[in-house]
């Protein structure tokens, strides 16, 4: 009796430690990315136990779950898409399992654009295909996935979330509520403090590796101008182009992130004197994310 008892105790210490806060019998969902993973939890608080595909560190484009994910996967009450690749690639196989999961499209009603870099170099149109099958946004009609880092978008992300919790899990219905209202306020003032920061930056040029930051500068009328072409690093004869447009434009800053190389962005920052400024599109505590990289433009478009 003793003995079964301790290990009860043991038991109850390795399992139960990872997940304290979370509500008794909360329901388990998925998401694609870690940004995603914030925006879920700011309406759901500890009613709702997320779980996300793709792990730190990782990319989106290229990521393939494990089985670990998949047996978690036959479990999950929801799944709240982004329009990312992997999705699809796996949201079928993954309907499969669980065909009662709820499938939310959050990116439904977002009118996506086209993604940036993909027509920037005629000449090599033959590479579309297996280099859209490398990092999969060709699977999308070379439509921008990155709708997570634009505040505008994940406002209309976050009703998305708040009425399919609501319709998961009826009971909470006035705490999503609130929950919801309460981010969305905040997503406003960030918008606002956004605004303010970046007011009379309007027009100017920022370089990125990957370009992520389209609907981003759509949003504060700034202009991206991507390293990385159909998601390959730059040819040599391509590189030198985009330095002599770099000097042109006087760009004084070339955003790089860590899911991808930063050799090509080192190369053109050293040679025009700019910065190069890692930012991670995909970090989890998108709030901070976004200021950081408001905070980075300020500073260093002049
Ligand atoms: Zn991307």
């Amino acid at each position: 009796m003793k003995r079964i008892g301790c290990f009860a105790v043991i038991f109850i210490c390795l399992f139960g430690a990872g997940t304290p806060t979370l509500a008794d019998g909360a329901p388990t969902v998925f998401v694609s990315i870690l940004p995603q993973k914030f925006f879920v939890q700011q309406i759901s608080g500890d009613l709702i136990n997320v779980e996300v595909m793709v792990p730190p560190g990782a990319s989106p484009h290229t990521y393939e779950p494990k089985p670990s994910q998949m047996r978690k996967l036959a479990e999950s009450r929801a799944y709240f898409t982004i329009g990312v690749a992997l999705e699809e690639a796996w949201l079928d196989r993954i309907t499969r399992i669980n065909p009662e999961m709820m499938v939310v499209h959050t990116e439904a009603g977002i009118d996506r654009m086209a993604m940036s870099g993909d027509h920037h170099h005629e000449g090599e149109q033959a590479e579309t295909d297996e280099h859209g099958h490398e990092q999969g946004e060709q699977a999308e009609g070379g439509l921008d996935p990155h709708i997570w880092l634009s505040p505008m978008l994940v406002k209309q992300q976050a009703e998305v979330i708040w009425t399919s919790l609501e319709a998961l899990d009826p009971e909470n219905a006035a705490a999503y509520k609130t929950n919801f209202q309460r981010f969305s306020d905040r997503i406003d003032e960030l918008d606002g403090q956004l605004k303010r920061v970046l007011e009379g930056k309007k027009g100017m040029k920022f370089m990125v590796f990957h370009p992520s930051w389209g609907y981003f500068a759509r949003g504060y009328e700034l202009v991206q101008v991507p390293v990385e072409i159909e998601g390959k690093s730059p040819k040599p004869a391509h590189l030198r182009s985009l330095i002599e447009l770099a000097r042109r434009e006087q760009i004084t800053v070339i955003f790089a992130q860590p899911q991808f190389s930063r050799k090509s962005a080192e190369v053109i920052a050293r040679e025009i004197g700019a910065q190069v400024v890692l930012i991670d599109p995909l970090g989890e505590n998108w709030f901070e994310n976004m200021t950081v990289v408001a905070n980075k433009l300020e500073a260093a478009l002049r």
